[in-house]
C-alpha cells in the first residue's frame, strides 16, 4: 500500500485549508460498541447517526490514510437527492411505498443542509439543480425524451424531472450547439472536502474517535485487527467503498472504477455569462461517458468524466499531472466551452469508485455478525451516503422506520448481492464498452456516417443492458 501522507497538490477542493497532520498515534482502545473501516462519507454518516441514536456508545472510524483520502475527498461535488438505478428501484414498487421512497430520495439535499447548518458547517454548500444538457447534438435530445420517458414510468411527478426547450436552458448554460436539457431540482453543489473535514469535526466533538493512519487488516467475528492491534467490538461496519481486500465480504461485489477531474481558474462574470450562467449549477453532456461539471462557490469550473479500469480491479489513486487519463474530461470541456484552452485548466485529480453489479447500490446489516455495509454507489454516492448512513444506523440499534423498509436494504449477509464476473470479463467488457461509447460519441459530434447513428446507439443500449 502507497503511503499517502499528502494530499494530491492538484486538488482543488483543498486548497486553503489545512492539510491533514502526519501520524498520529493509534489511541489504546480496549473495546468498542462501534468499529468503522474508512471514514469517506459513509463511515461519517453513519458515524453520525449512531452518535445520534446511541449517545453513550463508544464509535471509532478508522482510515487508512487520513480523512477525505477516498472518492469522498475527489468527486465532482454533486450531492443528489437521488441514487444510481432510481428508475428500476421506484419502478418496482407499489404507490404508496415508492412515494415515500422518493421523499427519502428527494429529502437528502435538504437533510444535509440542516445538519450543516445544524453544525456550522460551511461546505460551499449551493442548492441550484442540475441540467442534463443536450450539448452537442440532436441524438442526445432523443436520448434525454427516452430517459425522462423512462423516469415518469417509475412514477417519478413532472416536478423531479422535466425538459426544457433550448430557450430555457440557455438561460442556465450557454454552449454553442445546446439542444435543451434536463433539469431536476434534486441537486446541490459542495465542496466535498469541507463537509468531509466538517463532519469529521463535528463527530470528534461528538465523542467519536477518528483515527487517521490506522489500517484495518482483519475482520472477523466482533474484532478488527488495526495496525496489527486486535479490537473488540459490538458492531463492524464496512464503509470502505472502491478498496475492498480478499477478507472482505464484498470484494467480489464491487468493482472498482476510476474518474478523472479537471478545474479551470477562477473565471470572471464575463466568461461565466459565455459559460455556465446560474452559479452552484450541476450539469452534464448527456452522453454515455458520464460526465459531471459544477460552477463552483470560489469561481472554478470543476469538469469530469469517467474514466478507466485495472486489470484485477485495483482501486487507483495516484495519477500525474500529464497523466493520459485527463485527455477525456479534457476533450468534452473543450468540446462544450470551445472558448476555455488547455491552459485554463489549473487543477487535474482523480480516484476510484465502486459499481456494484447491476449497478444498484446496497445497505445492509447481518446481526449475526454484528457487520453493517453500504456502498456500490457508482459515480452518485456523495448524496445516497448520507442516506444509507442512516439506514445503517437504524439497523444496527433496531431503530426501525421507513429507512429500514426500503429495497435497497439488505437483511442478512451480502451473499444475495450478484458477484462480478471474473477476470478479463470485467477488463474486457469495459474497455470494449468504453470503446464503442466513443465511437457513437464521436461520430455523432463530428456529424459522420449519419447512417451509422442509430445502428450503433442501439448496439450500445443492447451492450450496456447486459451488464445490468
Ligand atoms: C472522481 C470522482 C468523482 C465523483 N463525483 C461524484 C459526484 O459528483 N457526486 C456523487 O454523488 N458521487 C460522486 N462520486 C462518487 C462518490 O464520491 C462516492 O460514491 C462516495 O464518496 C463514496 O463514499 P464512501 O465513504 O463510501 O467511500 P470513500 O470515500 O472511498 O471512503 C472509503 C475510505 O475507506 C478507507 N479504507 C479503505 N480500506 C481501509 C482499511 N482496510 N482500513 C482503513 N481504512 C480503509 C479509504 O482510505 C477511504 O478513505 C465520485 C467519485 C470519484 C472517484
Amino acid at each position: 500500500m502507497p503511503e499517502s501522507t499528502a494530499v494530491p497538490q492538484n486538488l482543488l477542493w483543498w486548497q486553503g485549508l489545512p492539510e491533514p497532520e502526519s501520524a498520529a498515534p493509534c489511541p489504546d482502545l480496549q473495546s468498542l460498541d462501534a468499529a468503522i473501516v474508512g471514514d469517506g462519507f459513509t463511515g461519517l454518516w453513519t458515524a453520525y447517526f449512531l452518535k445520534q441514536l446511541r449517545p453513550t456508545w463508544r464509535i471509532a472510524i478508522f482510515e487508512q490514510h487520513y480523512v477525505g483520502y477516498g472518492a469522498s475527498g475527489r468527486n465532482g461535488g454533486w450531492l443528489i437527492g437521488g441514487m444510481a438505478g432510481q428508475e428500476d428501484w421506484l419502478g418496482s414498487l407499489p404507490d404508496s411505498q415508492r412515494q415515500q421512497s422518493q421523499q427519502l430520495l428527494y429529502g437528502i439535499v435538504e437533510s444535509v443542509r440542516a445538519v450543516c447548518d445544524a453544525h456550522q458547517i460551511d461546505c460551499d454548500f449551493n442548492h441550484a439543480g442540475v441540467l442534463y444538457a443536450a450539448a452537442r447534438y440532436p441524438e442526445q435530445a432523443h436520448s434525454a425524451h427516452a430517459w425522462l420517458k423512462a423516469i415518469q414510468a417509475s412514477g417519478q411527478p413532472e416536478s423531479a424531472f422535466h425538459w426544457l426547450a433550448k430557450p430555457d436552458a440557455e438561460n442556465l448554460l450557454h454552449m454553442p450547439d445546446l439542444y435543451g436539457g434536463l433539469y431536476s431540482p434534486h441537486c446541490a453543489t459542495i465542496n466535498p472536502v469541507k463537509l468531509c473535514l466538517g463532519l469529521a469535526s463535528t463527530l470528534r466533538e461528538m465523542g467519536v474517535q477518528i483515527v487517521e493512519r490506522a489500517r484495518v487488516e482483519e475482520v472477523s467475528n466482533r474484532r478488527v485487527t488495526v495496525n496489527s492491534q486486535p479490537l473488540r467490538c459490538g458492531h463492524i461496519v464496512l464503509a470502505s467503498e472502491a478498496f475492498p481486500p480478499a477478507w472482505h465480504p464484498l470484494s467480489r461485489k464491487r468493482l472498482p472504477v476510476y474518474s478523472n477531474v479537471i478545474a479551470t481558474r477562477s473565471l470572471s462574470d464575463h466568461e461565466w455569462q459565455q459559460t455556465v450562467k446560474k452559479p452552484g449549477l450541476a450539469f452534464s453532456d448527456l452522453c454515455r461517458s458520464i460526465t459531471y461539471g459544477q460552477r463552483s462557490q470560489g469561481g472554478h469550473m470543476v469538469f469530469g468524466a469517467r474514466g478507466g479500469y485495472q486489470f484485477g480491479a485495483k482501486a487507483r489513486f495516484e495519477f500525474t499531472q500529464n497523466d493520459p487519463a485527463f485527455r477525456a474530461p479534457t476533450t468534452f470541456l473543450q468540446r462544450l466551452f470551445p472558448s476555455l484552452t488547455e491552459q485554463d485548466i489549473q487543477y487535474r485529480w482523480a480516484g476510484s469508485l465502486a459499481m456494484s453489479r447491476g449497478f444498484r447500490p446496497f445497505a445492509g446489516f447481518d446481526k449475526d455478525s454484528g457487520i453493517a455495509y453500504a456502498g456500490g454507489y457508482g459515480g452518485e454516492g456523495v448524496g445516497a451516503s448520507h442516506l444509507f448512513g442512516q439506514t445503517l444506523a437504524e439497523l444496527i440499534t433496531e431503530t426501525g422506520s421507513v429507512f429500514t423498509e426500503q429495497p435497497w436494504v439488505i437483511r442478512g449477509n451480502p451473499s444475495q448481492l450478484k458477484n462480478w464476473e471474473a477476470e478479463p470479463m470485467p477488463w474486457l467488457g469495459y474497455h470494449t464498452l468504453g470503446r464503442l461509447f466513443a465511437l457513437e460519441d464521436w461520430l455523432c459530434h463530428e456529424k459522420k456516417l449519419p447512417w451509422l447513428h442509430k445502428p450503433l446507439n442501439t448496439l450500445s443500449r443492447f451492450a450496456s443492458g447486459l451488464i445490468s
